[in-house]
């Protein structure tokens, strides 16, 4: 919106001096032209409505598509347009925060919600010297890692979530943004008895983007980069008293092909979910565009469960200064 305010002023100076002639409504009616003409130009786009107050139980962010009100679990498509090793991310996560925002998979429409464990709002810990996340973190839509499924590497089950992404680029990424990313590499986390694979990727509109087109040119461009990733994620819940983190390969990362060939099995595995082969086991597959799904629901079904979401609210609770606290989890 910004934009198209400083777009006017710019039209209605140049009018003002006689440079350009045209009268205002037909200012508004270019200007309006002009964002359409964007809209189209770029790739699907994605926008979303918030719910409740940010740092509350209630807060949601919902998402909506070039129809109305959309699932980002189903409904956004795996790939981000033709090119099939780009992928689509839903942004969870903002680099350098704390709160545990997440697609909640159990809900119907799947908004972002903040991970709540014994009633109250959950924050990843700084685990010194980290601070939040180190990379902006999310999922890839139309994937799911299938607890029935023991993993051939790993040999241990999926985690019931859509896969996991660390998008490693220069940019800060709002929660709620879908941005298209293409795969480095893959780490094989097992939490807690649970396969959790994390996806190593870069936005492709990324100034880095040209240099990085595998694992091992992470190690080159950003060194140290990696051997941070892993231990990120080996001490992260220690500080709330849970063990380390495991990993399968020893902790190493595997290449850019291993990460298409998981990504590619966790897409089939959210195929059986969606169409009802494997049973959905609590979560909520209700969508808005899987041809044939039986969860499938109108345009009106999901524009009246976003009604039914708690009424917007710009009133946020501040955060508390605890979650600012180092913490030292020894190697
Ligand atoms: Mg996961």
């Amino acid at each position: 919106m910004q934009r198209v305010r400083v777009l006017q002023s710019i039209f209605r100076h140049l009018t003002q001096r006689r440079i350009l002639n045209i009268q205002s409504s037909g200012l508004e009616q270019l200007v309006n032209h002009l964002s359409t003409v964007k809209t189209s130009l770029g790739r699907m786009s994605f926008s979303t409505v918030e719910r409740g107050a940010p740092n509350t139980l209630d807060f949601r962010i919902y998402f909506n598509g070039p129809n109305g009100v959309i699932s980002p679990f189903h409904d956004i498509p795996l790939n981000g347009g033709a090119d099939k090793t780009v992928f689509n991310m839903v942004v969870e996560v903002p680099r350098w925060s704390n709160a545990k925002m997440e697609i909640a998979t159990k809900e119907k429409l799947n908004p972002i919600k903040q991970d709540v464990k014994k009633g109250k709002l959950r924050f990843v810990k700084n685990c010194f010297p980290h601070h939040g996340y180190i990379w902006n973190y999310g999922a890839i839509p139309q994937t799911w890692e299938d607890p029935s499924h023991t993993d051939t590497h790993t040999k241990a089950n999926g985690d019931n979530d859509p896969i996991d992404v660390c998008e490693i680029g220069t940019v800060v990424h709002k929660g709620g943004s879908v941005i298209q990313v293409k795969p480095l590499g893959i780490l094989a986390m097992i939490d807690e008895g649970e396969t959790d694979w994390k996806v190593i990727a870069i936005d492709v509109t990324d100034p880095l983007a040209a240099k990085l087109n595998d694992i091992d040119d992470v190690e080159k461009e950003m060194p140290g980069f990696l051997a941070a990733t892993v231990e990120w994620f080996r001490i992260y819940k220690m500080p709330d008293g849970k063990p380390a983190n495991s990993f399968a390969f020893n902790g190493e990362f595997k290449n850019r092909e291993f990460a298409l060939n998981i990504i590619q099995q966790t897409h089939e595995q959210w195929k059986e979910l969606v169409s009802q082969k494997t049973s959905a086991g609590g979560l909520n597959a209700s969508n808005t565009s899987v041809v044939g799904s039986p969860f499938l629901l109108t345009k009106d079904d999901a524009q009246t469960i976003l009604n039914q979401a708690p009424a917007p609210s710009g009133e946020s609770p501040p955060r508390d200064p605890e979650v600012d606290k180092w913490y030292y989890v020894g190697q």
